[in-house]
C-alpha cells in the first residue's frame, strides 16, 4: 500500500517537473523588439584615433564599448583622447574600464587587483557620473582571482582576448570571447552572421584599437564592416553592457515549479517567445503563462 502511494506521489511530481520543462522549452528569450541577433564593438585605449572611429560609428547608427585605464588620461596624454572630450565623443556609446593603470591583473596581488579596479571605477564615476560594470583585461590577462575581485566591485562582464566565431552569447559574462579581432575577415563573418536564422539570442562583437587603422592605413576595413551590417531589422544594435545587462535578467527571470508563471526580477521590460507567441513581461513583473 505504503509503495503504491510512494510511486504514485512520484510519478505525479514527474508529470509536474516535466510538464515544467515543457514549459521552460517553450519559452525563447530575445532582446527588445524579439531581435535574436546583436551587434557590438569594443575599442581599448581611447587613443585620438576613436574621434575618426566613433564619427564612422555614429555614421551608421552603430553602438560601440570604449575600455579605457582611467589613469592613463593623465599618465600617458600623449595621442589619448582628453578628459574634456570624454562625455562629448562617447555620447551614445558605452565608456567601460580597462584595468587604472593598464596593468596584467594576473600577476598582481589581490589587494592590487581590487585597487586597481576600484580606482578606475572611481575615476569614471567623477568624469561620466555613472558607475562601469563593464570591462576589459588589460593584455587579456585574468584569472580565478581577477574575476571574483571583478565581481565582488560590481562589474558584470569582462571581454577577454579571443576569437569565438559561433555567435553563441558567453555563458559567464566574466570571461567574454569577441568573435573576432577587425583583422579576422570580418566581412565574411559579418555575411555569415547576416545570413544565419537563430533560434536564439545570438551576438556578434568585434573588437580592436583604434590607432590600428591609421597604422596600416585601412579604415576601409571598420568603415566597409558598419555599412555592411548597418539598418537590418532583425538585429540589436547595442553596447556590450546593453547586452550583457539584458541576457543576465533574462537569464534571471524565473519560471515557477508548476509552470504557470515568469517572473522578470530586473528592471529591464523582457522580450520573449511562448509557443511561438511573441510576449513582453514589464519589469519587476509576472507574466502568466
Ligand atoms: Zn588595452
Amino acid at each position: 500500500m505504503l509503495n503504491k502511494i510512494i510511486i504514485t506521489f512520484t510519478a505525479i511530481f514527474c508529470l509536474l517537473i516535466c510538464h515544467a520543462n515543457n514549459i521552460k522549452n517553450n519559452v525563447v528569450f530575445a532582446y527588445p523588439d524579439w531581435k535574436l541577433k546583436a551587434l557590438s564593438f569594443s575599442y581599448d585605449d581611447a587613443h585620438i584615433a576613436d574621434r575618426q572611429l566613433v564619427a564612422i560609428f555614429n555614421k551608421y547608427n552603430m553602438k560601440a564599448t570604449f575600455h579605457i585605464p582611467h589613469a592613463w588620461l593623465t599618465t600617458k596624454p600623449e595621442n589619448r583622447i582628453t578628459e574634456a572630450e570624454i562625455n562629448t565623443l562617447y555620447k551614445g556609446h558605452e565608456v567601460a574600464g580597462h584595468g587604472a593603470n593598464h596593468l596584467p591583473l594576473k600577476k598582481l596581488k589581490k589587494s592590487e587587483v581590487d585597487a586597481e579596479i576600484k580606482a578606475d571605477i572611481d575615476g569614471w564615476k567623477k568624469i561620466t557620473g555613472k558607475t562601469i560594470i563593464g570591462y576589459a583585461y588589460p593584455g587579456g590577462s585574468y584569472s580565478q582571482n581577477v574575476i571574483s575581485v571583478l565581481k565582488n566591485n560590481g562589474i558584470i562582464y569582462s571581454r577577454i582576448v579571443g576569437r569565438d566565431t559561433t555567435f553563441s552569447l558567453p555563458e559567464n559574462f566574466l570571461i567574454w570571447t569577441p568573435t573576432s579581432h577587425h583583422t579576422g575577415n570580418i566581412s565574411k563573418l559579418g555575411e555569415k552572421y547576416l545570413n544565419l536564422k537563430p533560434e536564439k539570442m545570438t551576438v556578434m562583437l568585434v573588437w580592436g584599437h583604434s590607432y590600428e587603422f591609421p597604422r596600416k592605413n585601412n579604415w576601409h576595413v571598420i568603415e566597409d564592416f558598419c555599412r555592411q551590417m548597418c539598418g537590418k531589422d532583425d538585429i540589436f544594435y547595442a553596447t556590450m553592457e546593453d547586452i550583457a545587462s539584458y541576457v543576465i535578467a533574462c537569464r534571471n527571470a524565473v519560471i515557477a515549479n508548476d509552470g504557470k508563471t515568469l517572473k522578470n526580477n530586473s528592471d529591464k521590460r523582457l522580450y520573449f517567445f511562448y509557443k511561438g507567441k511573441k510576449i513582453t513581461v514589464e519589469k519587476n513583473s509576472e507574466y502568466i503563462l
